[in-house]
C-alpha cells in the first residue's frame, strides 16, 4: 500500500554548501536525505518552508535553478529564532523542509513578451530562478530588463553571478544603491530602485513585469509603472507576508480574502491593488 502523502510531515535535508552573500544573508544549499526525494522540481517563485526543532519553522523563496533537480537553494536573512539558528549550521547539519508551495511567476504567459526584472535587497532571491530559466530558454522571451537596488553595494547578492547574467543575449542588468559608504568604490546609479525606471527598455504593452523586495518598495514602484501605463494584469508581485502553516489553516498570512500560502505568493496588480502597507 502506499504510504499517505502528508503535508504536515517534514522531509529530512542536510546542508551541502554554504555561502556567505552579506554579512546577515547566506545561501544554503541542501539534498535530501531519501534518495527518492531527489531529483526534485519546482516552479521559479515557489517557496518552501524549513524547520529546526526547538527554534520553529519558516517560509523561504526557491533561488536554484529549477530544472536543477539533485539540489535546492535557500538564501536566508538572520532576522530571529528561526532565521538565526539556521545561519549558525553547517555543511552535513539536518533540517526539514516542506514544499514546494505557492503558484510562481508568469512564464508560459511572458512567452513571447519583452520582461522586466525589479528588484529590491533579498528580493532577488525568487527572481533568480527566472534568471536561469532565461538563460536556459533565452529564444522563449523578447528583451530583459533587470533592475535592482540594494540598502549600500555591501548588502547586494549573487554580486558574482552578475557578469554572467549580463553575457545572456539581450539581457540588461541595472543596479542602484540607497548609499555608498566613504571608501567604497561603485560604478553604478545612486538612487532608490525606482530611478532606474528610465532605462526601461521593454515597451508596456507587450511585456511582463515581476518584482519582488520591500512592501514599501513595491508600492512605490507599482505606481510608476502604471503611471507609465503598463497594465495592472501585467505586473506581478511576490509577497513575502508572515507565513506559519503554509496551507490556509493559520491566517497569518491572510490579506482580505486572499491567502499568501495559497493564492500566491505571486500576485498581479490587478488582483490585488493597491497594495497593503508595509508589515507592521
Ligand atoms: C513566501 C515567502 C518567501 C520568503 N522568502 C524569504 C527568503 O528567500 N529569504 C529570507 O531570508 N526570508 C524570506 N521570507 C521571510 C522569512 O520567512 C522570515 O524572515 C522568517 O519567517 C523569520 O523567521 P524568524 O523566526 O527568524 O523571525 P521571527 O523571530 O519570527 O521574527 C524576527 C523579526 O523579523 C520580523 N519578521 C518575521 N517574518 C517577517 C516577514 N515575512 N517579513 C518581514 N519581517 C518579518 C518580525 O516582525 C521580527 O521583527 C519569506 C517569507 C515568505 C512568506
Amino acid at each position: 500500500m502506499e504510504a499517505i502523502k502528508n503535508q504536515y510531515i517534514p522531509k529530512k535535508i542536510k546542508i551541502i554548501e554554504v555561502k556567505e552573500e552579506t554579512k546577515d544573508v547566506k545561501t544554503f544549499k541542501f539534498q535530501f536525505l531519501s534518495q527518492e526525494e531527489n531529483r526534485f522540481n519546482f516552479k521559479p517563485g515557489n517557496f518552501n518552508l524549513l524547520s529546526k526543532l526547538g527554534a520553529g519553522e519558516a517560509a523561504f523563496s526557491l533561488t536554484s535553478d529549477s530544472e536543477e533537480g539533485n539540489y535546492f537553494e535557500n538564501t536566508i536573512r538572520k532576522v530571529g529564532r528561526v532565521t538565526s539558528t539556521i545561519f549558525n549550521m553547517k555543511v552535513g547539519d539536518i533540517l526539514g523542509f516542506r514544499g514546494p508551495f505557492g503558484n510562481g511567476w508568469p512564464l508560459s504567459k511572458a512567452v513571447g513578451m519583452d520582461l522586466v526584472l525589479i528588484a529590491g535587497g533579498l528580493g532577488l532571491a525568487p527572481l533568480r530562478p527566472v534568471i536561469y530559466h532565461i538563460s536556459k530558454h533565452r529564444s522563449f522571451y523578447g528583451s530583459v530588463d533587470i533592475l535592482y537596488g540594494a540598502r549600500t553595494p555591501m548588502d547586494m547578492i549573487y554580486t558574482n553571478e552578475f557578469k554572467l547574467w549580463q553575457e545572456i543575449p539581450d539581457v540588461k542588468l541595472e543596479l542602484t544603491v540607497d548609499v555608498v559608504p566613504n571608501g567604497v568604490s561603485w560604478k553604478h546609479n545612486v538612487g532608490v530602485v525606482t530611478t532606474l525606471f528610465k532605462n526601461i527598455r521593454a515597451k508596456p504593452d507587450s511585456s511582463v513585469v515581476m518584482m519582488c523586495g520591500p512592501e514599501i518598495m513595491m508600492k512605490f514602484a507599482s505606481e510608476l509603472l502604471l503611471r507609465m501605463e503598463f497594465p495592472k494584469e501585467n505586473v506581478y508581485v511576490s509577497l513575502e507576508r508572515r507565513m506559519r502553516c503554509g496551507v490556509t489553516k493559520c491566517g497569518h498570512c491572510q490579506i482580505g480574502p486572499k491567502f499568501v500560502c495559497r493564492d500566491g505568493p505571486v500576485f498581479s496588480l490587478a488582483e490585488i491593488w493597491p497594495l497593503p502597507d508595509v508589515i507592521e
